[in-house]
């Protein structure tokens, strides 16, 4: 392990990301657009990887959990019940000199002022209290005191369907979703109606979602477009305490099964509250890289306000009749809701390790087997030796059928070896002149570069029992 402290700075992730074809900005060659990313070939794979490890533990091992797609545009009305349209908003300040725009609740955290979900008009007051004790908030950028009052700014994405699409009227104003849940709640009754599903159960869902961010920094931390994995889990609230506990339990312990350490998670308790929750908790994850613990994800209590605001916009019945004691009454929802690229910072982050070796650094990334982009890699040990290249390619497309395989020829053995560990290869697979004999390969392990003679023939047996 690197001797230098914070060794994992968001520089060298970033810049990782992007040689090693993970994560690039988008529109480079326009000059870039601001807080959006593109995911290269090994981002994808983790990505994917990331989101079936979720999907695995949230709806496939479970009975009481269905899957959902909903579209992303949605009638406008959803948003209107569920309160987006009026109040989902963060407190924008300006700088009047270089026009920096900043959040005015993130300010008032660095006066360690907990400021989270704060009305304008509250931050506003604080600003107004601080300015009292001299003490007088400065531009993050360029340091002037020049700055406007916090005023709200929409987080909604306005877009247009339907004819005509030239101008924005009434008529004709969607909005990208900003958040998962919406489809979730507006299919709660198709679900109940057409499947096999009692309450309690849950409906999960994975899918984009935008918020015209006012900050948009810390790389793929907070971005304009990005992904949700949300369930929301229905039911009676006599059992809601129970149930979140339970929840609770769950989530953590998929970070832990998954490779972070339990030092770099924590709970987070929300001490405001909407009117409608009795209990609030985000995970956060401790981002080193960009300053410390921040929010990874939220397991929150919800009452019954979701499905009452969309019966009462909506006029239909979504209530539920017990089927033993048929008490009618709306379903209550616990909400576990993350973003999939945030988490894939914090596997990222998690996994990013600097090892000293022969007096150079060794870059790794030590991601769980089953996160990992590439499962083997599989070299011949020189290019130029037709027996070596056609063996090699022989068990490429053996292993390929069954795992995510990387065949490579290019350059010496030792630079490949360190490319895959970049990319967090478990195994790399190399065939040499012994093979031709013996039929036989050396197997390498990322992590202890340790190498073992394993016999072709029994190689799938021992990836199935190592992978
Ligand atoms: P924050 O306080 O960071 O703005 P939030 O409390 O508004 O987030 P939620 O609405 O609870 O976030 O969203 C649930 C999850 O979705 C978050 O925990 C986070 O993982 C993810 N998320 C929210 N906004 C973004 C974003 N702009 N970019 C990436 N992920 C996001």
């Amino acid at each position: 392990m690197s001797n230098v402290k914070n060794y994992k700075t968001l520089e060298k992730i970033v810049s990782l990301c992007k040689r090693r074809g993970f994560i690039f900005p988008s529109s480079e060659i326009y000059g870039g657009f601001s807080a959006v990313y593109d995911y290269g070939p090994y981002g994808i794979e983790l990505k994917n990887n990331l989101s079936c490890a979720w999907w695995k533990e949230i709806v496939q091992k479970r009975e009481d959990v269905v899957g959902l797609d909903s579209g992303i545009f949605m009638h406008p009305t959803t948003w209107k019940a569920s309160g987006h349209l009026d109040s989902f908003d963060d407190p924008q300040i300006d700088c009047k000199d270089c026009k920096a725009r900043m959040r005015g609740d993130h300010m008032l955290e660095e006066f360690n002022i907990n400021a989270d979900k704060m009305k304008t008009e509250d931050i506003n007051k604080k600003i107004k209290k601080l300015k009292e004790k001299n003490i007088i908030l400065k531009c993050k950028n360029c340091g002037s005191k020049n700055l406007t009052q916090a005023k709200n700014f929409s987080l909604m994405v306005k877009s247009n369907l339907g004819s005509p699409t030239d101008v924005l009227s009434e008529d004709n104003i969607v909005y990208l979703r900003p958040e998962t849940c919406g489809g979730i709640y507006l299919n709660y009754k198709n679900i109940l109606d057409s499947t096999r599903v009692k309450i309690p159960f849950g409906i999960a869902q994975i899918g984009k979602a935008f918020r015209n961010e006012i900050v948009a920094r810390q790389f793929i931390f907070r971005t304009r477009e990005f992904e949700q994995m949300e369930m929301q889990y229905f039911l009676h609230p006599k059992i809601i305490q129970e149930k979140y506990n339970e929840w609770k339990k769950i989530r953590w312990n998929f970070y832990i099964n998954y490779g972070i350490k339990e030092e770099n998670l924590r709970w987070l308790k929300h001490e405001k509250l909407a009117h409608y929750a009795a209990e609030a908790y985000d995970i956060e994850y401790n981002f080193n890289a960009l300053g410390g613990f921040k929010e990874l994800e939220g397991i929150h209590q919800r009452g019954d306000w979701d499905l009452s605001q969309h019966q009462k916009f909506s006029g239909i019945k979504l209530d539920y009749t017990d089927p033993i004691t048929h008490e009618k009454y709306i379903p209550h929802i616990i909400e576990t809701s993350v973003g999939l690229n945030r988490m894939l910072l914090a596997f990222m982050h998690e996994a990013y390790t600097e090892e000293t070796v022969n007096k150079e650094t060794r870059v790794i990334l030590k991601f769980d087997k089953r996160l990992a982009p590439i499962k083997i890699a599989i070299f011949p040990l020189l290019k130029n030796k037709l027996e070596l290249v056609k063996k090699a390619r022989e068990i490429y497309n053996n292993l390929k059928l069954e795992y995510m395989c990387e065949f490579d020829d290019n350059g010496n053995i030792g630079k490949r070896y360190r490319r895959q560990d970049e990319i967090g290869t478990p195994y790399c697979v190399t065939v040499d002149f012994d093979s031709l004999e013996k039929n036989d390969v050396t197997v390498r392990d990322r992590d202890t570069m340790k190498q073992e003679r394993i016999k072709i023939e029994n190689l799938k047996k021992w990836l199935k029992e190592n992978l």
